[in-house]
């Protein structure tokens, strides 16, 4: 059986997943990514070793990238990414190189997009948004069941659009970004300003240190029934929901799929944010208000995705 692997690069992790023709994930790895603070060498070494776990010794038809930045149209190069090191850097070939296989690359929610079309939760619209929640937003537009590029290949970088002027900094160099009102990131900084102030299940896990907080902490807590953890994914549905109100009322699509590791808590996230929608949405009375559904492959979207497209690419060499 062809073996073709699809690597998630996000800002905080790197998942690396054999997945099948049927779009089943056999065999994951992971690694931590330190963002963008560490040098390309050291992420490229996280990526390798992830990618060679799921080989285990087997020989790689093919690697799928997605990356969690700007890439090229040609899918060559990640042009900037605000979580990762990587900067106007031929990332494709240099790994097609170091593994020895064919490497394809694309954005990570173009990715997603990708999976959820062709297997998912999108599969039965033609005009469809996919949303990833993960230390960011990434985004993607589908219309008429084809990617939406545009001219430099960035099209649905919904994250930065600025929803607060004069907002919260981003690491992206600008401020009020929607992705810091609604990300994983967003979800930790809500908990972390409740920590020591309110009673909550989440002193134990950080051992009380507000700085060790993570998004799966978060989740494991608002899963018991937490209030700060449960009040921190209300937040980040709420501004999901306004955000996708603005999206909707651009492009009108039949649905907005939404995935990435902060939609691993499905109707916790996704209730407060269809709820903002109704709210927030112009003529919300006088229309169809598009589905807000779970990617059916949630976080790992990205990486099955990515492993389709390596997949299609090796066919596409064969023939
Ligand atoms: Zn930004």
């Amino acid at each position: 059986m062809a073996l073709h692997i699809g690597v998630d690069v996000g800002g905080t992790k790197v998942l690396a997943a054999e997945v099948d023709a049927d779009a089943s994930v056999l065999r994951t790895a992971r690694r931590t990514t330190p963002g963008r603070r560490v040098e390309v060498a050291v992420l490229e070494q996280a990526l390798t070793e992830a990618v060679l776990e799921v080989a285990d010794g087997r020989r790689i038809d093919g690697v799928g990238l997605a990356a969690a930045g700007f890439v090229d149209p040609a899918g060559e190069r990640v042009m900037f990414a605000p979580h990762l090191p990587w900067r106007e850097d031929p990332v494709r070939a240099r790994l097609a190189q170091r593994w020895g296989t064919s490497v394809v690359m694309d954005n990570d929610a173009n990715c997603a997009a990708h999976a959820e079309v062709e297997h998912g939760a999108a599969r039965e619209f033609s005009d469809v948004l996919v949303i990833t929640l993960g230390t960011g937003i990434g985004g993607a537009v589908v219309l008429g069941r084809r990617l939406l590029r545009g001219r430099n290949g960035m099209a649905g970088e919904f994250g930065h659009q600025q929803v607060v002027p004069g907002g919260l900094a981003c690491e992206c160099g600008g401020s009020g970004c929607w992705e810091q009102y609604c990300s994983g990131n967003a979800l930790v900084r809500h908990a972390r300003a409740r920590l020591g102030h309110e009673p909550t299940l989440l002193e134990e896990p950080c051992g009380g240190d507000p700085g060790r907080l993570t998004g799966p902490m978060v989740s494991a807590a608002a899963a018991q029934g937490d209030p700060v953890a449960l009040a921190a994914f209300a937040s980040v549905g709420d501004w999901l929901g306004v955000g996708v109100a603005n999206l909707v009322a651009a492009l009108d699509p039949e649905a907005v799929v939404v995935g990435g590791g902060v939609s691993a808590a499905d109707e916790l996230l996704l209730e407060p944010a269809r709820a903002a929608l109704r709210r927030s949405l112009v003529g919300a009375h006088h229309r169809v208000v598009p589905r807000l559904l779970r990617a059916r492959f949630g976080p790992e979207a990205g990486v099955i995705g990515a492993a389709r497209l390596a997949a299609r690419a090796t066919l596409r060499d064969l023939t």
